[in-house]
C-alpha cells in the first residue's frame, strides 16, 4: 500500500520556494529572457491596487486577464520569490492534456458525479482556451494541438479505464471525441508492442516557460510591475485602513485592497488554513535527444501517457522544432524504493533523483526496444540530455483551490494545481479575475468544488481521518 501524501508530510512545515533550484530543459533554453531577474533589487512600491503573489502561468495569466478587463496595468504588482516563472510552470513535462474520462469514478467519490462531470468538461474546455489564446495572440510557445494516447500496459489498468469510460458515459459524459482500440489494433496504432488497449483524444503540448514569459512580457508592456527575487513572508491586516492588507517582502511592504495568491505548492505559507490540505510533491522529467526511431519522418506526432497503473506511468511528448523528447515519470510509482517515494514530499527542487532517472531509462528500453530507439548514448550527442524536478501542489481532494479566501475579504487564491495545471489554469485564472471584478461564481463556469470553503476543508479532514 502506498503511503498517502498526508502521512508522508510528517513534520514538513510550509515554505517559500527554496533558493538555487535546478534548471529545467525549458529554462535552459530561455536563459536570455530579458525580464528573468527584473527589479531584482528595486524596493517594492508602498501601495498598489492589486498584488499578485507568484509569477507562474497562474499569476501571469491573472495579471494579463485583469488588464484585458480594463484594469490599468500600472496598478498591478507581481511579487515573485525567485527568477520570473521559476516554479512548476517552467519545469513541467510540456503536456496540455485534459482528462477525458479516467478520473471520473475517483472524482465522483470525492465530489459527486455532477461535479466529476464538470471537472472533466472543464479540462476539455481549457485545451480549447489555450488553443484559441495562442492563435489569437500569436504566442510563440511552440503549442502543438494534436491528440494523445492513454496506453494501458496491463489488463488490470485496461479494466480500470474501461470501468471509468463506461461510468462517465452512463452519467452523461461526452465521449464523442475519444476513440478506443484493443489488442493488435492498439499495438499497431500506438506503436507500443506491449499495449493492451489504448484511448485517444485531442490534447496538445507547449514550451511552458515561453508561454509564461510571453504572458509576463505582455503584462510588463501594459504597465504591470514584476519584482523578482522578492519572496513574500507574510500578509497581514493593515493598520492604515479597513479592508487593506500589508504584503511583507524583504524590500518593503505593499499595502493593497486585493491580494491574489498564485503560489501553487507554496500557498500554505501565507494561507495557513490550507496547510492540512496542500502537500508539496516533487515531480521529475527528462529530456532526450531523439535517436533514429524518433528522428525526421519518425518524429512523434501524438503524445502519450503509458500507464501500468494509476500511480505508475510515463508521459511522453516530442517537440516539433528541435525534436527533443520530454519524458515525465509518475511520482508514487510503486516499483521505486520506499526512500525515493518518501523523498517526493519536499520543497527541494535543487536536484533530481537517480533512481527515478534509472527507472525512466530502463522503462524506455521496455517501451521502445531496438537499436534505433536506444537512448543509452551509444552515439555521442544522442540520448539523455537532462533531468530536472519541480514542485507541484497536491490538494487533499485532487482539485485546485480557487476563489475568495473565506474570512479574509480582498484575498483570493488560485493554487494547488497538482500535475494538471496546464489543463486547468486557463479557466481558473480568468474565473478568479471575474470574481475579483465583482462577478459571481456562477459566471466563471468553474466546477463549484474548486472553491476553498470551510465545508470542503472539513470534508477533506474527515476523508483523511477515515483512512487512518
Ligand atoms: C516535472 C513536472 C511535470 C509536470 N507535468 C505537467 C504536465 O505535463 N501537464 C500539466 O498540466 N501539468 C504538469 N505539471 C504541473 C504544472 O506545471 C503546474 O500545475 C502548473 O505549472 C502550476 O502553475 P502555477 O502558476 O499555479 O504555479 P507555479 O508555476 O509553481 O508558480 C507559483 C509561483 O509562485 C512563486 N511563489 C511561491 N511562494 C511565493 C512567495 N511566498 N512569495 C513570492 N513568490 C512565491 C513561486 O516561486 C512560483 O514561481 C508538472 C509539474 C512538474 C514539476
Amino acid at each position: 500500500m502506498i503511503a498517502s501524501n498526508e502521512d508522508l508530510k510528517g513534520s514538513l512545515t510550509p515554505s517559500a520556494p527554496l533558493p538555487k533550484p535546478c534548471l529545467s530543459y525549458w529554462q535552459r533554453t530561455t536563459r536570455a529572457y530579458p525580464h528573468l531577474n527584473i527589479n531584482k533589487s528595486t524596493p517594492v512600491p508602498s501601495s498598489a491596487k492589486y498584488v499578485i503573489i507568484g509569477s507562474g502561468i497562474s499569476g501571469a495569466l491573472t495579471a494579463f486577464e485583469l488588464t484585458e478587463n480594463d484594469v490599468d496595468g500600472k496598478g498591478i504588482v507581481i511579487l515573485e520569490a525567485r527568477e520570473a516563472a521559476s516554479g512548476a510552470s517552467s519545469r513541467n513535462a510540456g503536456h496540455v492534456r485534459p482528462d477525458a474520462f479516467r478520473g471520473f469514478k475517483h472524482y465522483s467519490s470525492l465530489h459527486g458525479p455532477d461535479q466529476a462531470l464538470k471537472i472533466i468538461a472543464n479540462e476539455r474546455l481549457v485545451l480549447d482556451r489555450v488553443d484559441q489564446f495562442v492563435k489569437k495572440y500569436n504566442v510563440p510557445c511552440d503549442f502543438q494541438l494534436s491528440s494523445t494516447f492513454d496506453v494501458c500496459m496491463t489488463p488490470e489498468f485496461a479494466a480500470y479505464e474501461a470501468e471509468n469510460f463506461e461510468a462517465f458515459k452512463k452519467a452523461g459524459g461526452d465521449v464523442s471525441h475519444v476513440s478506443f482500440t484493443n489488442g493488435e489494433e492498439a499495438k499497431k496504432r500506438t506503436g507500443i508492442k506491449d499495449a493492451i488497449a489504448a484511448y485517444e483524444w485531442p490534447a496538445g503540448s507547449s514550451h511552458p516557460a515561453k508561454l509564461a514569459q510571453w504572458l509576463l512580457n505582455s503584462c510588463i508592456e501594459r504597465g504591470v510591475q514584476l519584482f523578482t527575487h522578492c519572496p513574500v513572508s507574510k500578509v497581514s491586516k493593515s493598520e492604515t485602513g479597513e479592508k487593506l492588507w500589508d504584503v511583507h517582502t524583504p524590500r518593503g511592504m505593499v499595502t493593497t485592497s486585493t491580494v491574489i495568491h498564485c503560489t501553487n505548492a507554496y500557498a500554505s505559507l501565507l494561507l495557513p488554513q490550507l496547510e492540512p490540505h496542500l502537500t508539496p510533491n516533487r515531480a521529475q522529467a527528462h529530456s532526450l535527444i531523439a535517436p533514429p526511431a524518433f528522428s525526421a519522418e519518425n518524429a512523434l506526432t501524438k503524445t502519450f501517457s503509458l500507464r501500468y497503473s494509476l500511480h505508475h506511468f510515463y508521459s511522453l511528448i516530442q517537440r516539433r522544432g528541435d525534436g527533443t523528447l520530454i519524458l515525465g515519470v509518475s511520482r508514487a510509482n510503486p516499483t521505486l524504493s520506499t526512500e525515493t517515494r518518501r523523498g517526493v514530499v519536499t520543497y527541494d527542487d535543487g536536484k533530481y533523483n537517480d533512481e527515478i532517472l534509472e527507472d525512466a531509462l530502463k522503462q524506455w528500453k521496455v517501451l521502445f526496444p531496438g537499436e534505433e530507439a536506444d537512448v543509452s548514448g551509444t552515439v555521442h550527442g544522442e540520448g539523455l540530455d537532462h533531468a530536472w524536478t519541480g514542485i507541484i501542489g497536491m490538494t487533499g481532494d485532487f482539485v485546485p483551490f480557487v476563489g475568495p479566501v473565506e474570512g479574509m475579504d480582498g484575498q483570493w487564491v488560485c493554487a494547488g494545481f497538482g500535475g494538471h495545471g496546464m489543463a486547468r489554469i486557463f479557466t481558473c485564472a480568468p474565473g478568479v479575475v471575474k470574481m475579483v471584478l465583482g462577478k459571481d461564481w456562477s459566471e466563471t463556469g468553474l466546477p463549484e468544488c474548486f472553491e476553498f470553503t470551510q465545508k470542503r476543508a472539513a470534508k477533506m479532514i474527515a476523508a483523511q481521518e477515515s483512512q487512518v
